[in-house]
């Protein structure tokens, strides 16, 4: 089974800016609905600069890509979405390897969530990223434990962050901006957990595209 490494992790962040790039408008007006409008403009950016970062200096193994991303996204990313990514790669830093197998790849997404939950202080159904980030991991931790390959494990995370993206929908945001919204923010669909199950997304056809 292919494992995991650097080219994997570079790739992913190149497909993770054009991913944002592409949904920027969608992300915009989601976050327009029940924010300040600046989550695809924010994310699309803050990607941009990874890329550029990532040519100019290619980091040799996956915490070290990680790093670059949480630097990045921590300096040139505002908004709460900045801070909640870069810890979350940050905390990823430490379960990086260069050989992640699932069972690594549910290790680096359940420390991201470590550290969002650190940041953030939100738990499942207050309308955050992390409601896309919980059933993320349990549907990677099952694919592992099905003994199924790492860009298995990927896929079923980005699938499962779709559907706990589109599961925000019905809830009412408590936590961030979309909060002071009140029971206004019942209806729409949060924006961050919408830029995680993209983000897993491309982590999974970048796995894809070495298996
Ligand atoms: P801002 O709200 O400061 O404009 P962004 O628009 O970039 O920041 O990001 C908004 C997203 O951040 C929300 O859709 C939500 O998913 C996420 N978010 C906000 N607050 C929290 C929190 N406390 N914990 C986890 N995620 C959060
Ligand atoms: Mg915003």
């Amino acid at each position: 089974m292919t494992k995991l490494d650097v080219e994997w992790a570079k790739d992913w962040m190149r497909r993770a800016s054009a991913s944002l790039t592409e949904h920027r408008m969608e992300l915009i007006d989601l976050d327009r609905a029940i924010g300040d409008g600046d989550h695809g403009e924010n994310m699309a950016r803050g990607f941009g600069f990874v890329v550029q970062r990532l040519d100019e200096n290619p980091p040799e193994d996956v915490a070290g890509v990680f790093k670059l991303v949480a630097q990045t996204l921590m300096s040139k990313v505002g908004g709460a979405a900045g801070p909640l990514y870069g810890t979350a790669f940050i905390r990823a830093t430490k379960a990086a390897t260069d050989d992640l197998d699932a069972a690594g790849v549910v290790a680096v997404c359940e420390a991201a969530l470590d550290g969002i939950v650190a940041r953030g202080k939100a738990s499942t159904g207050e309308k955050t990223m992390v409601d896309a980030w919980t059933p993320a991991i349990a549907a990677a931790r099952a694919a592992a434990e099905a003994g199924r390959s790492p860009a298995e494990a990927l896929r079923a995370a980005a699938d499962g962050a779709a559907k706990g993206a589109a599961e925000t929908i019905p809830m009412q945001a408590t936590k961030g901006r979309a909060s002071y919204l009140g029971e206004r923010s019942i209806g729409h669909q949060d924006p961050g957990a919408t830029s995680t199950a993209y983000l897993l997304a491309t982590a999974a056809d970048a796995a894809e595209a070495v298996s």
